[in-house]
């Protein structure tokens, strides 16, 4: 068997070593089976994973030498001697999660096992730039480590999901719209400065969420399925054969740009017609503006008042909750052409879940009404026999329980 990475100069007296960690497969298995199924003993293991007791157990020495798994007692006897139990170590090391937003950023802690410890909401500005919003992150794990007496070089990786397109394999981001100054930043180089054992994982918002439904959420049950991000944009995460689906050049998922009227409006990438620029949040808040204008809603008018002549969609929402017909009729627009241009995607790929989320998913029901009606509408009976439509229920949370999946699985190498 291969070691792990040689162990960086002690700290402590602990070991300390530095991410990602080389794994041969029995090493991985026996690492997973105590990471999902709890306490074993060295007998349970090698009957669950079908390696003989001699493999195991030099598995699980290796393992006690580098500080992962521990004997934590004596198991039940099936007659002779009482078997010791072994335990994956939650403290072994820790994690980063981050949701990153235009606006705003999720930042969580986490134990070796996954077990959140600390959650941060923090507001940003993403156009300040990466050096900007990096020092923001890089002081608030630092913050958050030193409260808990933790050293720095015990993180050993962080999942980053950002609102642009990522090349994944560089992990950084190219030509993002709305993230200026990030354009082929190396943000692995920046936290590698402060947390010197850590990987960083960066992807796209959209993929992140749909991997957090995956492991923790609506999606644990599907094998294949789309998480679509309603907001200021349009994107789609894929998830096909249980795996992100990222494309050759990981911009697969921009269903943004599809074209959905091709007499629309201009959209901001310059085509004609693009889903997001006729669907999105400011579109309509746009097409609600525009009704306040023309005199055509008095409970528009009223919460545009409130805000000083601004509305967003959850505004529109909330008028169509009071039965504004006009919000209504902007609302079932934008589900009806989101879910024509999803269903070109149910009959392409054939997903058994489509799941939406993003700030404008909470507008309403009537939302995901006009969205299903538009699927099922235009998709094959075949493509739509097991289709589930529904709005994601973590909600936010999806985007750091993907974050922190997503350096959980790349903190090991196989
Ligand atoms: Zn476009």
């Amino acid at each position: 068997l291969r070691t792990l990475t040689p162990p960086a100069p002690a700290q402590n007296g602990a070991h300390v070593l530095r991410a990602p960690f080389q794994l041969e497969p029995p090493q991985a298995k026996t690492l997973a089976m105590l990471r999902q199924h709890g306490d074993l003993s060295r007998t349970e293991i090698a009957d669950a994973t079908g390696y003989s007791r001699a493999t195991i157990t030099t598995v699980i020495n290796h393992l006690i030498d580098i500080g992962i798994v521990e004997e934590i007692g004596d198991g039940i006897s099936n007659g002779g001697r009482r078997p010791r139990v072994l335990s994956f170590r939650a403290d072994f090391g820790y994690l980063v999660g981050i949701d990153m937003g235009a606006t705003s950023l999720d930042l969580v802690l986490a134990d070796f096992k996954g077990t959140i410890l600390t959650h941060d909401a923090i507001e940003i500005d993403v156009r300040q730039g990466a050096v900007a919003i990096l020092t923001v992150i890089r002081d608030c794990v630092l913050a958050r480590l030193r409260e808990a007496n933790i050293a720095a070089e015990r993180v050993y990786a962080f999942g980053i999901g950002v609102p642009g397109p990522v090349d994944f394999n560089a992990g950084m981001l190219i030509a993002p719209p709305i993230m200026p100054g990030w354009d082929g930043y190396p943000i692995r180089t920046f936290i590698r400065e402060t947390f010197p054992n850590a990987v960083a994982i960066i992807d796209n918002d959209v993929n992140v969420m749909a991997l957090g439904e995956l492991r923790a959420g609506a999606g644990r049950t599907h094998k294949n399925f789309l998480f679509v991000k309603v907001g200021t944009g349009i994107g789609a995460g894929i998830i096909c054969n249980g795996v992100i689906h990222r494309g050759a050049d990981g911009s697969a998922g921009d269903i943004g740009h599809i074209c959905a009227d091709k007499n629309g409006p201009t959209c901001h990438c310059g085509n004609i017609g693009c889903l997001e620029a006729i669907a999105a949040g400011p579109p309509i808040a746009a097409r609600a503006l525009e009704a306040v204008r023309e005199n055509r809603s008095s409970i528009l008018a009223k919460y545009a008042q409130v805000t000083g002549g601004k509305l967003t969609a959850i505004d529109v929402g909330r008028a169509a909750a009071e039965g504004d017909p006009i919000a209504n009729e902007i609302i079932h627009d934008s589900g009806r052409i989101i879910g024509e241009v999803l269903a070109s995607l149910v009959n392409f790929f054939n997903p058994s879940l489509i799941l939406i989320g993003g700030g404008v998913s909470g507008i309403g029901h009537q939302f995901l009404a006009a969205i299903r009606r538009g699927i099922l509408h235009r998709s094959l009976p075949l493509a739509t026999r097991h289709l589930r439509i529904d709005i994601s229920p973590m909600g936010a949370n999806a985007g750091t329980a993907g974050a922190l999946a997503l350096a959980m699985e790349h903190v090991f190498v196989v």
